[in-house]
């Protein structure tokens, strides 16, 4: 062999057989592609059929993704199942968009504004050149920004956090599973932060679980619930209940048009109505819901890390099919 063949032969042997030959930058185990385990589903210890049912569909539907879920009974409290509890109560993330949903009760009930009152969003929304004039229905279902952005700047955080606060964020639901995070809202946001923080959740941190039992409360009359990992029958354990003239009534709609012609419309093509608010932002996505939205069986949150809104509702969208199928016949939104 002459010099130059020999010379390109080892070249190729080097580079056929480079992991070992050829010097290492990193160590092969940090380069080897972790392997995210399966989903990991927590139940009552005598779960039901249809909680094994409603928990092995969110399973299924989360595969190895960093996502998680909780399945909750709004009429008493009880967790049907929790997929993946780090993301689903042991981290706090930014509620995003679902924040909205507190925006708008602490508005409605401030008398900012009634489901009526159209608020215009001329630029500095996800959408250019800006939604127009809108109503909440509207505002919630297409998630507009300057909509919220302006409630929250007309009655001020003080009054969002109080709302919020009622609404379970910022302190631990007390369920009965180790580890939950208390999340975060702060007392103070400099008054130049209250629209972004309306609009986005910026500053604020929840957990799936305390989302769960903040929609359990606004579809089922105002309980909020302390959940628990509890076998059926349960003897249902109220934190406290929302005041009465929390006009609560005025979401559903927003709650219904996000998913027939908003945010989360993508995910579903059943004929389950679903109701429900999805949340996009720093890398995180939410979908917030219930079905079948006139007496709703479950609550679903589905969380994403690394996602949006659209996957978090593609996601729940896949769990709602395995678990109603995807010919249910249409409960007629209320
Ligand atoms: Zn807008």
């Amino acid at each position: 062999m002459r010099p130059l063949r020999a010379a390109l032969a080892l070249a190729l042997l080097i580079v056929v057989g480079g992991a070992t030959l050829a010097p290492a930058a990193t160590p092969p185990t940090q380069r080897r592609k972790r392997v995210a385990p399966a989903a990991q589903v927590v139940y009552a210890p005598h779960a039901t059929d249809r909680d094994r049912q409603i928990g092995e569909a969110a399973r299924k539907a989360i595969g190895r993704r960093a996502a998680g879920a909780v399945a909750l009974d709004p009429w008493t409290g009880r967790v049907i199942a929790i997929a993946n509890p780090r993301h689903a109560l042991a981290n706090a993330y930014q509620p995003c968009s679902v924040f909205k949903l507190v925006v708008a009760l602490a508005g409605l009930a401030e008398g900012a504004i009634t489901p009526e009152t159209r608020l215009t969003c001329d630029g500095g929304c996800w959408m250019w050149p800006g939604h127009g004039p809108l109503d909440l229905r509207r505002a919630l279902a297409v998630s507009c920004n300057p909509y919220f952005e302006q409630i929250g700047e007309r009655i001020g955080w003080e009054k969002v956090e109080r709302y919020g606060r009622l609404l379970g964020l910022g302190s631990p639901t007390g369920i009965n599973y180790r580890g939950e995070s208390p999340g975060r809202l702060p007392d103070v946001v400099r008054p130049s932060y209250v629209g972004h923080t309306s609009s986005h959740g910026a500053g604020v941190r929840s957990t799936a679980l305390q989302l769960a039992t903040l929609v359990a409360a606004t579809v089922n009359g105002g309980t909020l619930w302390e959940p628990q990992l509890a076998n059926a029958p349960v003897t249902p354990r109220a934190r406290w209940a929302l005041p009465p003239e929390l006009p609560l009534a005025a979401l559903a709609d927003g709650y219904a048009s996000a998913v027939s012609e908003g945010s989360a419309r993508a995910a579903f093509e059943t004929d389950l109505v679903v109701g429900g608010k999805t949340g996009s932002c720093s890398g995180v996505g939410w979908f917030a819901s219930f079905a079948p939205a006139a007496r709703p069986e479950f609550v679903l949150v589905t969380f994403v890390n690394g996602g949006n809104g659209s996957r978090a509702s593609a996601l729940a969208g896949a769990i709602y099919r395995e678990v109603y199928g995807a010919g249910t016949t249409a409960t007629p939104a209320p």
